[in-house]
C-alpha cells in the first residue's frame, strides 16, 4: 500500500507487478527489539552517504521476514525529529549488510512465516528510499489504517464457518436424549456468535464503503479491527466450548483456530491502541 501511495514510477514499476502476482514477496519491518506499539521511537538509524544510505538496527516480527524478496524497513535520519525524522526504504533481499537472523516461532497463524532481521552497514541505493525524507511515519499511519480496516475480513469468513459448524454439531450431537442445540446454553452462544459474525461484516464493509468513496476511516478502521478481533477470539472459544471435550482435540481444529484468532489482538497495533485511538478521537 505505501508503495502504490508514495511510490516513484520507477519503483512502482520494478515492484508492484511482481508484488501482485505473487512472483515477489514483500513484508514490513517497523517493529524492533524496543518499540512496538511506541512504533515512532524506533532505533535503526538511516545516514546518507554517497548515492547510498547505511542503515544499522535490528527489526523483530517481521512477517514474511524468511521469505520475503522486499522489505520496507522504517529508520530514522534525525532521532533528534521524532517521528518527522523517519523515512521508509525499499530494501532488498540479499542486499550487503542485511541479514534474516532468526526464523521465529508462533503459538498461531504458522503458515505464515516470521524473523528477526538486521541491519549492519547495509546499503541502500538511494532511489529506494520511499517517498520524500522525514515522511515514513505518515506512509505507516497511512498504510496502517488501510490495514486495519481490512485485515480481518477473513476472519469474518472464519467466524461464519464455525458458526454453521456449531449449529451443525448443535443439531445432530445429542445428550439427556435430546440434540444439544433444544439447551438455552448452548443455543445462547450461537446465538452470540450470530451477532458476532453479523456486526462484523457490518462494520468491516462500512469501513470499505468509506474508504471506497474516499473519506477517512481512521476512526472507523480502528473499531473495525478492535471489534472483529474481539468477535474472533471469543467465536472460536464458544465453538470450542459447544463442541465439548471434542472442540479442545488438535483434530477438531477449532484449538488452532483460536491461536490464530489471538494474535488478530497483537498485531496490525494492540487492542489497547486501537482503544487508545477510538477514546483519543471521542474525548
Ligand atoms: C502475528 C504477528 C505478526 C506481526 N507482524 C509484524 C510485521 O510484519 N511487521 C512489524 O513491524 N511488526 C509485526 N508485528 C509486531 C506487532 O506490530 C507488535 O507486536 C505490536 O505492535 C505490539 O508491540 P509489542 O509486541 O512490542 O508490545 P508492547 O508495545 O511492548 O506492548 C505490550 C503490552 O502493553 C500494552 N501497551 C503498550 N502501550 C500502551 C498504551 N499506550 N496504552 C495501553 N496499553 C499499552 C500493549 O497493548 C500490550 O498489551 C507482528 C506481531 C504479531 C503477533
Amino acid at each position: 500500500t505505501p508503495l502504490v501511495y508514495s511510490g516513484s514510477e520507477a519503483q512502482k514499476k520494478k515492484y508492484l507487478p511482481g508484488l501482485c502476482d505473487g512472483t515477489l514477496i514483500g513484508g514490513n519491518a517497523m517493529s524492533e527489539p524496543n518499540s512496538g506499539s511506541d512504533a515512532f521511537s524506533l532505533a535503526t538509524t538511516a545516514v546518507k552517504k554517497g548515492s547510498n544510505y547505511i542503515l544499522n538496527g535490528s527489526k523483530i516480527f517481521v512477517t514474511n521476514g524468511p521469505i520475503a524478496d522486499l522489505l520496507m524497513v522504517f529508520a530514522t535520519l534525525d532521532k533528534a525529529r521524532g517521528p518527522n525524522g523517519i523515512s521508509a526504504f525499499l530494501v532488498e533481499k540479499d542486499s550487503p549488510g542485511m541479514n534474516v537472523a532468526r526464523k521465529l516461532d508462533k503459538m498461531g497463524l504458522r503458515t505464515s512465516p516470521m524473523a528477526e532481521v538486521f541491519f549492519e552497514n547495509c546499503e541502500v541505493p538511494e532511489e529506494n528510499l520511499l517517498g520524500k525524507e522525514g515522511t515514513g511515519a505518515s506512509q505507516f499511519t497511512w498504510a496502517m489504517t488501510w490495514e486495519r480496516g481490512c485485515i480481518l475480513a477473513s476472519a469474518v469468513g472464519s467466524m461464519q464457518r464455525s458458526l454453521e459448524r456449531c449449529i451443525r454439531y448443535a443439531k445432530e450431537r445429542r445428550q439427556f436424549g435430546q440434540p444439544i442445540g433444544k439447551f438455552q446454553l448452548v443455543a445462547s452462544k450461537i446465538v452470540d456468535m450470530k451477532l458476532r459474525v453479523e456486526s462484523a461484516r457490518h462494520m468491516l464493509y462500512h469501513c470499505a464503503w468509506l474508504r471506497g468513496q474516499g473519506k477517512s476511516a481512521y476512526l472507523e478502521a480502528a473499531m473495525t479491527k478492535l471489534h472483529i478481533s474481539d468477535c474472533w477470539v471469543k467465536c472460536c472459544e464458544d465453538a470450542i466450548q459447544i463442541h465439548g471435550g471434542y472442540g479442545y482435540m488438535t483434530e477438531y481444529e477449532l484449538e488452532r483456530e483460536l491461536r490464530d484468532a489471538i494474535g488478530s489482538r497483537l498485531y496490525s497495533g494492540t487492542s489497547e491502541m486501537q482503544r487508545n485511538i477510538i477514546a483519543s478521537l471521542l474525548l
